[in-house]
């Protein structure tokens, strides 16, 4: 059932009152009204917020200004910053990056960016190109290897486990790796298509930009003016939606080596279940073989200690 909220002056909620006098209900404690129509259910509350909920809440909010992705439960304000991307660069030739397995225990950070021109788009939505984090493994590598055949051109960098906690030693945050790697593979692509026409860069947001471009700074980089960052890029960019896909399939390429390697196949993600398996490799192959394999620093590894 879907659920949308957005806030009303009270105005407003007098004239959705009188709109939906028809299907008045008994009202709710700190409600102005409620209402059931056949789209949605309807509760404008005392402090502007009006909730719609059913199968058409989205439609039914949108009547009244309402963003349709909008779900109550994700609307907590997020911070905003200058550097939304314009709604013309989703069509335009631009390149899109995005990185996979910050958060698991296991594996590298793989990033891709990848560039994409209008052209392509179509092609790249019919063989199914969407945000990774919805598609099994198998369907991943299927469309990585169409994309790399398709010669759109990208950069893959991964950032192994010997070298992520090298860094992390020295005090780099994750963040810090995070937005190396993107600026490199994003360099190394637009050394590949000087001639082309590129709207700009779209970056799936992490950080603040601010942040990102202090992090660059540090290593004496500085951010392209074209560039960039949403969150959810992967859903209104192909070419984050590609790079998704290329980093994805690397991150899990990556993870059956290290599961050959650990005589085991690796859990992704960083639950319990991900330290009762710490536990194990740290039983049969001794504590130092994990900072080849894992992100030693994640609190995993202290719980696992604690298992043995
Ligand atoms: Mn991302």
């Amino acid at each position: 059932m879907g659920q949308n909220s957005i806030t009303c002056d009270t105005k407003t909620i007098q004239k959705m009152k009188e709109y939906y006098n028809t299907y008045l209900e008994n009202t709710p404690p700190y409600a102005v009204f409620r209402a059931k129509t056949q789209q949605a259910a309807i509760t404008a509350y005392q402090s502007g917020k009006v909730l719609f909920q059913g199968d058409k809440a989205a439609e039914e909010a949108r009547k009244w200004g309402g963003d349709t992705h909008a779900n109550s439960k994700k609307k907590a304000a997020k911070p905003t910053h200058e550097k939304q991307p314009p709604s013309t660069l989703f069509q335009a030739n631009h390149i899109g990056s995005d990185e996979s397995g910050t958060g698991d225990y296991f594996g590298p950070i793989t990033n891709c960016a990848v560039f994409v021109k209008h052209e392509q788009m179509a092609l790249l939505k019919e063989i199914g190109v969407q945000d990774s984090k919805t598609l099994t493994d198998e369907k991943i590598k299927e469309l990585a290897t169409y994309l790399v055949e398709m010669e759109l051109p990208y950069s893959l960098i991964v950032l192994k486990n010997e070298k992520y906690n090298e860094l992390q030693s020295k005090k780099w945050t994750q963040g810090k790796m995070k937005a190396m790697l993107h600026d490199a593979c994003i360099k190394n692509v637009q050394a590949k298509i000087q001639q082309e026409e590129s709207s700009g860069i779209l970056i799936d947001q992490f950080c603040m930009p601010h942040v990102y471009e202090k992090h660059l700074a540090s290593e004496g980089r500085k951010l392209d003016p074209h560039t960039y960052f949403m969150t959810k890029a992967e859903n209104h960019s192909l070419a984050v939606a590609a790079g998704s896909i290329i980093a994805r399939a690397s991150f899990v390429q990556e993870m059956e080596q290290l599961s050959d390697m650990a005589g085991m196949p690796l859990l992704k993600g960083a639950s319990g279940k991900v330290d009762i398996q710490i536990a194990k490799i740290i039983r049969s192959k001794g504590e130092a073989f994990l900072s080849s394999i894992a992100k030693i620093h994640f609190a995993n590894t202290k719980k696992a200690k604690n298992l043995l």
